[in-house]
């Protein structure tokens, strides 16, 4: 094992971003950052009070009422998208390597998630310009069109499974249409955020048009989403945490976006490509360290070519390559916390009397510290185990056979969630009539997870509320006021005169 890598200038404190301007809590409180490998205090961070987050939120709502940016064109506001944008893919490198370092997550596919966060944010400025909204006539009587406006100070709430490209899914479109923002990122991963700033200082983006702010979800977060000027929440993280702002969002009626857990399945026939099959659902399950909510972590094979299909799936898993988040060759890095390992080591322990253990099953060999977990396969995992209904957030799946296609429907609409579903045959028909039947928000079909930027994203059951992706979400982030006008004389029916009574006007 080569030796653990820390990143050159890495900040020993971070602050909140208020107006412009870096500050700490206004009490002092601070919270301690680890670094996934060696478990250790790297840096602290502030940690927002009420007290932060009312300031934040003025300063995003001064910067919506007076400032520049909500009555930019959207030509103007797009420019800006665009240059953060370029600085993004410019630091791509640094970026990848703080992310990794900060989460776990194996740098080649940090940097694979860099780029993503600078593509979130080419589209959304493309789209804001392609924008366009309908204008309907009735002939010689009525004009109709909509006035769509930006809203006002948007929450965004983001997780730490691979934080900087959460955040742009949010930030791009919450900003190109004209809102102003205040963030509060994951506690367990605040590095790459504290990026974001000098990001886009350097873009151009107004003064107070993005607020940063860090601390615990029960403090910050919670306030931030009860917060009356805030009339927009956008969250990304687990189903119960949902829930949670769902009924603290209610009372104010709020816009509220949730994208929640999955425990997505992957369904695999005997009629599939089996090579291009066991190629995805190795990667489905296990790229991201399996901190992926879309993983597809329920692999549901045809009995015919079961037996061969799981063992080749231990041995894949056996032979993938657990290391330091650092190193190029890693295919599994490090679990994000010390908290979350122990979460997925206690499911893995679960596992163990639920489902037959082919590879796996602990703390990854040769890593003694660190949260490193081996890739963890259990077969004949039966629909009612606690590893087929309940998300575990890292590399451990669960597979299951089946014998018809009604079986293998019955098993995939088997739990609470409802994000994504794969699919493997060569039926066309098959495919398709067994996509239209999974309740999930997502299918793909002979494909890994590889989403278009213009498709909707989001969930049904547990797994979310509200769609995201495309015109979408600029559909969530602005109001569509209808505006309409008379052509002609407006017929209006005479309340209150006594000769059109009498005409029987009325
Ligand atoms: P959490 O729900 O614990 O946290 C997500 C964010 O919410 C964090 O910033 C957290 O702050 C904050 N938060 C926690 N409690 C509250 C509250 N009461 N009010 C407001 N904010 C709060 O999720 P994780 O960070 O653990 O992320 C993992 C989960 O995210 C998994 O279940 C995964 O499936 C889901 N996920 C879903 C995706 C999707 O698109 N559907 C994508 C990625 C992940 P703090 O960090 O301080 O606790």
């Amino acid at each position: 094992m080569t030796t653990h890598f820390v990143p050159d200038n890495l900040p020993s404190h971070l602050q909140h971003y208020i107006g412009g301007k870096f500050v700490d809590s206004l009490a002092g409180e601070t919270f301690e950052v680890l670094d996934p490998v060696s478990n250790q205090t790297y840096a602290t961070a502030a940690a927002g009070q009420t007290e932060d987050v009312d300031l934040a939120v003025a300063a995003a709502r001064d910067a919506f009422v007076n400032g520049p940016w909500p009555k930019m064109k959207p030509r103007e506001r797009s420019r800006v998208l665009h240059k953060i944008a370029d600085i993004i893919e410019s630091r791509d490198d640094e970026l990848a390597l703080l992310e990794s370092f900060d989460s776990g997550l194996p740098i080649k596919q940090a940097k694979g998630q860099a780029r993503r966060a600078a593509e979130n944010f080419r589209f959304f400025a493309d789209l804001v310009v392609a924008q366009h909204d309908t204008a309907l006539k009735v002939p010689g009587s009525q004009l109709n069109y909509v006035n769509r406006k930006p809203i006002g100070v948007a929450a965004l709430i983001t997780p730490w499974n691979v934080p900087f490209m959460q955040e742009s899914w949010k930030l791009a479109p919450a900003i190109a249409t004209g809102n102003t923002v205040v963030m509060k990122p994951a506690s367990y991963t605040p590095l790459s955020a504290a990026l974001w700033p000098e990001i886009f200082e350097e873009a151009g983006l107004p003064e107070g048009v993005f607020n940063l702010v860090f601390g615990s979800g029960g403090v910050a977060g919670d306030y931030l989403v009860k917060h009356p000027d805030v009339p927009i929440v956008s969250f990304t993280g687990d189903s119960s945490t949902g829930a949670t702002i769902s009924t603290a969002a209610a009372p104010q009626f709020k816009s509220l976006s949730l994208e929640l857990g999955g425990k997505s399945p992957a369904i695999v026939f005997a009629d599939a490509d089996v090579e291009a099959a066991l190629d995805a659902t190795v990667f489905g399950v296990f790229s991201l360290n399996g901190e992926r909510c879309t993983a597809g972590s329920r692999v549901l094979v045809q009995r015919e070519i079961y037996d061969d299909f799981v063992a080749r799936f231990a041995e894949r898993a056996k032979n993938i390559v657990v290391g330091l988040p650092s190193d190029p060759a890693t295919e599994v890095g490090s679990l994000v916390h010390p908290n979350h390992f122990d979460k997925v080591m206690s499911y893995i322990e679960i596992g163990k009397s639920e489902g037959r253990l082919l590879a796996g099953g602990g703390r990854a060999e040769g890593f003694p510290t660190g949260n490193y977990v081996a890739p963890t396969v259990f077969a004949d995992v039966a629909p009612d185990a606690r590893i087929f209904q309940e998300e575990i957030f890292g590399p451990v799946v669960a597979i299951t056979p089946f014998d018809t296609d009604e079986e293998a429907l019955a098993l995939a609409n088997n739990t609470k969630y409802g994000l994504a579903a794969y699919v493997w045959t060569n039926d066309l028909k098959r495919a398709h009539n067994f996509a239209h039947a999974i309740e999930s928000g997502m299918v793909w079909l002979n494909s890994n997870n590889v989403r278009d930027l213009r498709t909707p994203f989001g969930g049904v059951k547990a797994s979310g509320l509200g769609r995201e992706g495309g015109y979408r979400s600029i559909d969530f982030y602005t109001t569509q006021q209808s505006v309409q006008i008379t052509l002609n004389d407006a017929h209006t029916p005479k309340f209150g005169v006594q000769s059109s009574r009498e005409t029987g006007d009325a």
